[in-house]
């Protein structure tokens, strides 16, 4: 159990800014979170973020990407939420299991500690049992980094959100002032009808958490338009926060400048200063690069994105980035037009994608849109635009050759037809897990939430294709690792009479039991794989698979 003691006496090394919303969701506290990680690495320090989610779903594995957004999926295999996909892409810190916790697993572990007899028949109460479980958690990245940034989903004033605000309320008590940093992330609108900025809604906002023992030491107020001296004056006396500490979040126009501007605002250099640390000044010249590259592209591409999930933006949120980070390395604006594929079939979806220099189909689940998705594929192969298609997209790109090439018309995967004579895409009742070390087993009635391939997995590259050449692997070294998050896979016993049609299998596990990559030959590029690329890719680092494509499809529309 937690034992502030042995914090104190082990002297503890990491420093702990915590992140809390105010006035509406949405304000992008993920974001900030991620962007004041990339200005403390960029003045040399370790920091490691976390996500504390005040709902109750023990997992954001089952939860609907169209109510929650995307899940994001780490290396070890964790369902995470949205935002420590940005913590990624902004920062070197890689993430797992421990960076993010939902209040349904702080619950459970309490529950089951209480069922194991752990506390002796003593009454367990929010406080201290579960404030204590939070903080167990919060301390965990404790002496591995330098900064641990806590951001606090919900906004203050949720119910659920109550414990966590307690445990990160005791702490600066625990482990003292100069080791914590209260940012509150708030909102400064822009009121047309009065043509002013108004303060009252963060007013209300430092109220409701002070009422709870918080005093925020940052404002970080998202607005419209620049904060005046006047308003921040007015901030800095209404809220009890220096003036110097009430800093500008303005809109941006491309989210990656957000370290950029923040910066402009001083706001790392508060940050350093209030937990009493000594760093180097930020060197910030790759962020001011990729912007200039941002501002000044040199082409523009248009993919189209054929998918169900209607919430496009959110459901699909690592997705879009890779392909806009696959944009900065070809000098290239990527424009990204979404097509439902439930809605827009036959010679209308013929028509949107053909205006379009790539045709992408994403993961998913389920078989609503499948056929749309499959026409768009066909059409992508018949027409020889360049193709990527992820997961899901990779499955129905081998039952769409399965069915139109290799004469298999009622190919299809178990997913959608358990009874399906062909099952190019089935259920593999038995796999060797190289993480765990152990036979997985599962069948249809497997637990839903349990039975996935999940997080990084080996890979091994056939040469003279497309991925190779793509990832740039020589022939000894030719083993890469990309995220999973799936139940079926492909059918070896269709391995050679597809392969005979021109499919070419580009990417395997090193026991050769699963298939990663497919290929077509005669066509200029069309890929499927079986993991998702996407969550890997970096603005400082594009993902090879987009980069590729992304030029593929500039050669597509310069007609080389
Ligand atoms: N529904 C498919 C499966 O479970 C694909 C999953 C995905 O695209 N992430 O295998």
């Amino acid at each position: 159990m937690w034992n502030p003691d042995f914090f104190i006496h082990n002297k503890m090394k990491t420093k702990f800014i915590f992140i809390t919303g105010g006035v509406l969701s949405s304000l992008g506290k993920g974001l900030a979170a991620a962007s004041i990680g990339a200005l403390l690495e960029a003045r040399g320090l370790k920091i490691a973020i976390q996500k504390l989610d005040p709902y109750i779903n023990v997992d954001p594995g089952t939860m609907n990407p169209f109510q929650h957004g995307e899940v994001f999926v780490t290396d070890d295999g964790a369902e995470t939420d949205l935002d420590l996909g940005h913590y990624e892409r902004y920062t070197k810190a890689a993430t797992s299991k421990k960076n993010n916790y939902t209040s349904g697993m702080i619950y459970y572990n309490v529950i089951t500690k209480e069922r194991r007899g752990d506390y002796l028949g003593g009454t367990v109460q929010v406080i201290p049992h579960i404030t204590d479980e939070i903080k167990s958690c919060i301390f965990q990245l404790d002496g591995e980094v330098d900064v641990t940034i806590i951001e606090i989903g919900g906004t203050v004033g949720d119910i659920e959100g109550l414990p966590f605000l307690e445990a990160i309320r005791q702490i600066r008590g625990d482990i003292g002032r100069e080791n914590t940093l209260y940012l509150h992330v708030t909102y400064v609108p822009f009121i047309k009808a009065a043509g002013e900025l108004k303060t009252k809604p963060t007013q209300h906002s430092v109220k409701e958490l002070r009422s709870i023992g918080i005093q925020p030491d940052i404002l970080l107020c998202r607005t419209e338009k620049d904060l005046s001296h006047e308003i921040k004056s007015k901030l800095s006396l209404f809220c009890d926060v220096k003036e110097e500490c009430v800093i500008t979040a303005k809109d941006v126009s491309c989210i990656y400048e957000v370290p950029i501007e923040f910066h402009r605002e001083a706001l790392d250099e508060r940050v350093v200063n209030l937990l009493h640390m000594w760093t180097r000044a930020p060197v910030l010249s790759e962020w001011e690069d990729l912007i200039e590259r941002i501002k000044q592209p040199q082409h523009e591409v248009t993919i189209a994105v054929v998918g169900k999930y209607s919430n496009f933006t959110e459901s699909y949120k690592s997705l879009n980035e890779a392909l806009v980070h696959g944009g900065f390395s070809n000098s290239a604006k990527v424009n990204i037009k979404f097509i439902n594929s439930e809605n827009v079939r036959g010679k209308e979806l013929e028509k949107e994608v053909l205006n379009c220099d790539g045709i992408l189909v994403p993961g998913g689940f389920g078989s609503r849109g499948i056929i749309g998705k499959i026409e768009a594929i066909t059409i992508a192969r018949q027409k020889k635009i360049p193709f990527f298609g992820i997961c899901l997209g990779m499955q129905l790109a081998v039952i769409e050759f399965a069915r139109n090439v290799c004469g298999f018309p009622l190919a299809d995967s178990a997913e959608f037809n358990p009874n399906t004579p062909d099952p190019v895409i089935y259920l593999m009742q038995e796999w060797y897990d190289y993480r765990t070390n152990t036979v997985q087993i599962r069948d249809e009635n497997s637990f839903l939430g349990g039975s996935m391939r999940l997080g990084a997995y080996p890979c091994n590259l056939v040469k003279e294709t497309i991925s190779q050449d793509a990832y740039n692997v020589s022939e000894d070294n030719n083993t890469i690792f990309e995220r999973h998050r799936h139940r079926y896979e492909f059918n070896m016993k269709y391995h050679e009479i597809l392969a005979g049609k021109g499919m070419v299998f580009s990417g395997m596990s090193p026991d050769g039991k699963l298939m990663e990559i497919v290929e077509l030959k005669d066509h200029p590029w069309f890929l499927g794989c079986q993991f998702h690329p996407e969550f890997k890719s970096r603005p400082l680092n594009p993902h090879p698979l987009f980069v590729s494509f992304i030029k593929a499809a500039l050669a597509k529309k310069k007609g080389v």
